[in-house]
């Protein structure tokens, strides 16, 4: 196989992980279909036994997304939960975690109705100021989880500052990096131990696919991962694993125009008399926004905007007055999306906490996808005024 390691990145999303099939020659990678591979006798196989365990479709595309990252080792899930949950498995009961205060939904659901009642603890944090964190470090905190940016509030919590701070204790530092997929942001390569993504979003590109990814470089934690992996099973089918494949390999050009789309639309939106606040990190007065140029590449097609004097009832009927923008959950994908945190993707946190980390009702999440800038912005035009 040909080692593209030393290759830039779109060359390495096209080619990395696919090799042309040797009894065919077909340039894709073929979907091996397959539940179990057949024996000659007891445990003389080619390598593969059973399809929970290894598929060829799968290990692929793992390599190919460990090549995006810079990494060894790469296991993919059925869902970006799915890959969450096998992380906490790490963790033994009375182990800590520090993490945000502002983060996915469905990760803050995880951590206190599941994995809370398996006896981890969880601090909820401030990590603007990395510096807050060693204030909840303790003999027992053993997992520091950082996402970044934040969903929805585009916070940016510096990866550098945190991997310092994990190492001097000898903590492992994890990051959900699904906002800023591996064309804008490499976490590896700024210290963390474990990066997490949500491939249903920008890997897969395409929404049709849900699936979950970690990359590692540690060789022992790999190999606790790849246990778990294998043990609990959350592992994706052959078919799924190939159209990420093959969304996969226009990363590159798909980011490049969410990040010019998304750049133009924040500029529109931070003027517009409607907006009463707008979170995007790419703003030189967005509170983190040197951190941001510093750990990201670019700022990406994520964008959150305050309605100035909407109640609910009106965030509502200018939320579902789009025609191009559609309602609806998730981001990432080629399409332009908008949501509105407080009922959909975030509705599993107590109003009380969102409020306080700026979910609030009058707030709407743009996924700004890859259609032409002017017809996006008229849209916007047409629904805001
Ligand atoms: C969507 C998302 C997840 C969960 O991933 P699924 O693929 O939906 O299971 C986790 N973290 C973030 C930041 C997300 O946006």
């Amino acid at each position: 196989m040909t080692d593209f390691s030393n290759h830039k990145f779109g060359t390495r999303a096209i080619h990395s992980g696919a090799e042309p099939d040797p009894t065919t020659g077909a340039i894709m990678t073929p979907i091996f279909q397959t539940s179990t591979y057949v024996q000659e006798y007891p445990g003389k196989h080619k390598g593969y036994a059973y399809a929970r365990g290894k598929n060829p479709t799968r290990e692929a595309l793992q390599k190919n997304i460990a090549s995006l990252e810079n990494a060894k080792h790469c296991l993919c899930f059925s869902s970006g939960m799915g890959s969450m949950d096998a992380v906490m498995k790490l963790l033994r009961p009375g182990d800590e975690v520090i993490t945000g205060d502002d983060l996915y939904g469905g990760s803050y659901r995880m951590f206190t109705k599941i994995f809370a009642n398996f006896g981890i603890r969880f601090h909820f944090i401030n990590m603007h100021d990395a510096n807050n964190i060693s204030k909840y470090v303790n003999v027992n905190t053993k997992l520091i989880w950082v996402e970044t940016p934040t969903n929805p509030t585009m916070q940016i919590i510096d990866i550098e500052a945190c991997a310092k701070i994990a190492k001097d204790n000898n903590i492992m530092l994890g990051v959900d990096n699904t906002f800023a997929p591996p064309f804008l942001q490499n976490p590896l390569a700024l210290g963390a131990h474990i990066v997490m993504h949500s491939v249903t979003k920008y890997l897969g590109g395409h929404s049709d696919v849900v699936m979950g990814a970690l990359v590692v470089n540690d060789d022992a934690i790999y190999e606790q991962l790849a246990f778990i992996h294998n043990s609990c099973g959350a592992t994706p089918g052959p078919m799924d694993s190939f159209l990420v494949m093959r969304g996969i390999k226009t990363l590159h050009l798909r980011m490049e125009r969410h990040c010019y789309n998304g750049r133009k639309i924040a500029e529109f939106l931070k003027t517009h008399p409607k907006v009463e606040k707008i979170y995007w990190p790419g703003f030189e007065d967005h509170p983190n926004h040197e951190i941001a140029k510093k750990q990201m590449r670019d700022f990406g097609g994520m964008i959150a905007i305050v309605l100035k004097h909407c109640t609910v009832e009106d965030t509502f009927n200018i939320a579902s007055s789009f025609k191009v923008f559609s309602l609806a959950e998730s981001l990432g994908g080629v399409e332009s999306l908008v949501n509105h945190p407080a009922t959909m993707t975030h509705a599993s946190i107590p109003k009380a906490e969102r409020d306080k980390s700026g979910v609030v009702d009058n707030l709407l999440r743009l996924s700004v996808g890859v259609e032409d800038i002017e017809d996006l912005i008229e849209d916007l035009r047409q629904v805001l005024g």
